[in-house]
């Protein structure tokens, strides 16, 4: 059996200020002071503070990683971020094809493709988000969706090169509600077996992350599921103590 090292990322969206390193130190302490963590820890913090999480994490493992990035290189783009800045920076993640990206910016899957290409053109490990509305979830499309998301999403450079899956069902992003682990287990297992059967063996070992109101409530139960190889953690990845106590789950 194969086995793949959990990890577990955090989402900052669009928060934080300088003052808000402070948790990255409670973090790091937390970190080289209890059990050691059974899963690589990455934060992604705006783009502001990306070199100085970078720096502060480096001693106690903690990765960095941009919430987005365009597609070129450099150039006349006003207000975006390039790989080659995100790797500057510090970062060796980064989130492709947020649902709120998808949604605020019009991102399509082939974007996102274009956008996890050169992610892995600049060294860097894509996070590919990829996940169903609620509505089509009630519609029993969740699996078809997810499916079409992540083919169109992945690209083929995903066979050779490292990546991250990110399962977030929108609907449950930001929310406090979450599917089964039932539901979870379904959409983590086709996605393991969709992953296996387009790249062989590589693809049993890509990471596949449960995103969408991960807490330190329901952490263990669903970090225990089959195919969840760690998770992508919005709220509960500002406060130190509560993105500790989702690793320590793991
Ligand atoms: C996210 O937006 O990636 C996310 C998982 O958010 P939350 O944990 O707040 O639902």
């Amino acid at each position: 059996m194969t086995t793949i090292t959990p990890l577990i990322a955090g989402n900052w969206k669009m928060n934080g200020l300088k003052q808000s390193l402070s948790e990255i130190s409670e973090l790091a302490q937390l970190l080289t002071t209890g059990e050691a963590p059974r899963a690589l820890v990455c934060i992604c913090p705006p783009a502001t503070l990306l070199h100085a999480v970078a720096e502060q994490g480096a001693s106690s493992g903690i990765l960095a990683g941009g919430q987005d990035c365009h597609t070129a290189n450099a150039g006349a783009h006003t207000g975006d971020i390039s790989v080659s800045m995100l790797a500057d920076a510090g970062a060796q993640y980064v989130i492709v094809g947020h649902s709120e990206r998808r949604a605020d910016h019009g991102e399509s899957d082939d974007m996102v493709r274009a956008k996890a290409e050169a992610a892995i053109g600049a060294g860097l490990k894509p996070i590919v988000c990829v996940g169903e509305s609620e509505a089509q979830r009630d519609a029993g499309q969740a699996v078809s969706v997810v499916a079409a998301q992540l083919a169109a999403s992945l690209p083929d450079a995903a066979g050779q090169h490292s990546v991250v899956v990110a399962y977030e069902p929108i609907w449950a992003i930001g929310t406090g509600r979450t599917p089964n682990s039932a539901d979870i287990a379904e959409i983590h297992d086709a996605i393991r077996a969709q992953l296996v059967e387009r790249f062989g063996e590589t693809g049993a070992t890509i990471q596949i992350l449960y995103g969408g109101s991960l807490k330190p409530q329901n952490a263990r139960e669903i970090l225990a599921i089959e195919n969840v190889n760690g998770g992508l953690v919005g709220g509960a990845s500002l406060l130190a103590k509560d993105f500790y106590t989702i690793i320590s789950a793991v």
